[in-house]
Formats: structure tokens, C-alpha cells, sequence
């Protein structure tokens, strides 16, 4: 497994490719975790060569939030992803990501604004910022991104169709403790009762997916349920709990037709942690979209 940690060095290796080998590109801010390392394992089954890169992305941090203290973790993650097979870890520094010669695009969007863009405004403009920029380097066939992180996942979808990025963007499911708990770098914040406490996430997912399938459609009671289920935690405190209408990214109050993404964040010990599902309600069981 080749570790290049220079922009220059990179692109030299990249040059050396042929045409016809695909690429797969999974891009961590490292603290690797199973979910992770899933997303890695379709690279390795679906492309010649799989890139990973590792890199905090300082724009992506407000700054009162934790740049500085998220867990670094890279003996452990390279440890990992060897043990996989990967061809090549990109471990760039901040002057090679923030750097003229690298360009990034953006764009507007009202679905940039809300859920966790209303959270944290500074967060996917920093997160389409670096994506593109590692895009324009790395030059992948395809690009993983989790569900787990279902808003970023739809933004980069539209920045790869608006970008004219030729990248297929391939979707990972969510990998969870066995308590049901999504995954998470984050999640070694949490003490263990908090840990076992944030199952009622999932717990409140499950519940929306069985109204739905038993052909609730009033967004209001779904939310209900889904309260009654967290609420039972003392020390949660709700963001926000949102179903979406995938065909157009906006909110619904009531779920009649097409595809749909339950979402919500919330606090737990002072830890942010969100987690959500998709549904279509044109596919019964829950789909895999
Ligand atoms: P991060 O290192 O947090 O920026 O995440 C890198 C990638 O891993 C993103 O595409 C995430 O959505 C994905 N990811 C994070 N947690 C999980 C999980 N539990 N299951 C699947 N993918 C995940």
C-alpha cells in the first residue's frame, strides 16, 4: 500500500495510471470505523485501484466545534486499510487541499440551508469545497459516500451532476452497533450509558418505517412517534426530526407518493449525533435506494 502525503507526489502516481483502470475513491476524515471500511470493501470488489484519503478538513469546522481535539488516528487506520488491500492512502496537509493550483466548485441550493445546513451553516460549504477539490485530484470512476450522512451524500450527488463530474457516486448503507447506534468517528465521545441511551435513535427510525409501512402518511404523528420513543432518554435534547421528499429535497407534512429521507440530529451529553433512514413507500419492504 503506497502512503502519499504530497499533492505533487500524488498527481505524479495518478499520471501513471492507463485510461482503462477504473478507480474508486473513498474520502474519510479518518478515525476509521467499520462503516468506513464498508464503504472501502465495495471499492475494493467494484474498481482496479482504491484510493482513500484522510484528511480533517479544517473549513468543515465551526469555531467553537472540535477540529481540535477530533480523534487522529492514522497508525490504527493505515494499520486497517492495508489489511484490505487498498492501493493507495492520500494524506494530504492543508496547503495542498487550499492550494491555487486546485480548483473547487460550488453552488446554491435551499436544501444547502436546511437540516444540518441550518445547524451548522459553515459545514457543507466547506464539505463541497474540499470534495472538489479532492475530485479534481484523485479523478475517480466512482466515489463512495455513506447514507449514514444522507444530506452530504444528496449535496455531493447534485455537486458531481452540476459540476459535470464524470464520478458515479455510489451509496453505502449504514453500518450500526449491534445496539443499533449508526457508526460514527464521534461516537468515542460518548460514555457508555450515553452509547446504549443513543440506540433510541435508531429505535425511533424503526418506528416511523413501521408506520409507514402500516400506511401512516401524516408526517405530524410519525414525528410523535418517533418523540415518545426518544424522549424516554433523559439528557436527548432534539435538533431536529425531519422527513423529506426525495424527488424535490424539500419537507413534507404528509407522505403520499415517491421516496422520502427521515432524518434527525440531536444532543446527547453534549455530543451531536444524527442518523437517518430512506423510505419508498412505492417499494415495499423498505428499499435500499
Ligand atoms: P467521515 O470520515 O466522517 O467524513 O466519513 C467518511 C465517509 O464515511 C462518509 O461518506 C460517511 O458518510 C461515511 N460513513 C461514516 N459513518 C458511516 C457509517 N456508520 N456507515 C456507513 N458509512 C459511514
Amino acid at each position: 500500500m503506497k502512503i502519499i502525503s504530497s499533492l505533487s507526489d500524488f498527481c505524479h502516481w495518478r499520471k501513471s495510471l492507463s485510461k482503462s483502470t477504473s478507480i474508486g475513491f473513498i474520502p474519510t476524515m479518518g478515525a476509521l470505523h467499520n462503516g468506513h471500511l464498508s464503504l472501502v470493501s465495495d471499492s475494493l470488489g467494484d474498481t482496479d485501484v482504491t484510493v482513500v484519503s484522510i484528511f480533517v478538513n479544517p473549513k468543515q469546522f465551526s469555531k467553537n466545534e472540535d477540529f481540535d481535539t477530533y480523534p487522529r488516528t492514522l497508525k490504527d487506520d493505515l494499520y486497517k486499510l492495508r489489511k484490505l488491500g487498498v492501493a493507495v492512502v492520500f494524506t494530504p496537509g492543508v496547503e495542498d487541499i487550499y492550494n491555487e493550483s486546485v480548483e473547487s466548485f460550488s453552488f446554491e441550493d435551499p436544501f444547502l440551508a436546511i437540516l444540518e445546513g441550518a445547524a451548522r451553516p459553515h459545514f457543507f460549504p466547506g464539505v463541497l469545497n474540499v470534495v472538489s477539490r479532492l475530485f479534481n485530484i484523485v479523478v475517480p470512476n466512482f466515489a463512495y459516500f455513506g447514507k449514514k450522512d444522507a444530506q452530504q451524500l444528496l449535496l455531493i450527488e447534485k455537486l458531481v451532476q452540476l459540476g459535470g463530474f464524470s464520478i458515479k457516486i455510489i451509496r453505502g448503507d449504514t453500518v450500526r452497533e449491534e445496539s443499533g447506534l449508526a457508526m460514527s468517528s464521534r461516537n468515542q465521545y460518548l460514555s457508555s450509558s450515553a452509547k446504549q441511551a443513543a440506540s433510541c435513535l435508531n429505535l425511533s427510525l424503526v418506528c416511523a418505517k413501521n408506520l409507514l409501512l402500516n400506511g401512516e402518511t401524516n408526517v405530524n404523528k410519525i414525528k410523535e412517534g418517533m418523540y415518545q420513543i426518544i424522549n424516554k432518554e433523559r439528557n436527548i435534547l432534539v435538533d431536529y426530526i425531519s422527513i423529506v421528499c426525495l424527488d424535490v429535497l424539500v419537507e413534507v407534512e404528509s407522505v403520499v407518493c415517491g421516496p422520502v429521507l427521515i432524518s434527525l440530529a440531536v444532543t446527547l451529553d453534549g455530543v451531536r449525533l444524527i442518523d437517518n433512514v430512506f423510505y419508498d413507500s412505492r417499494s415495499r419492504p423498505m428499499s435500499t435506494l
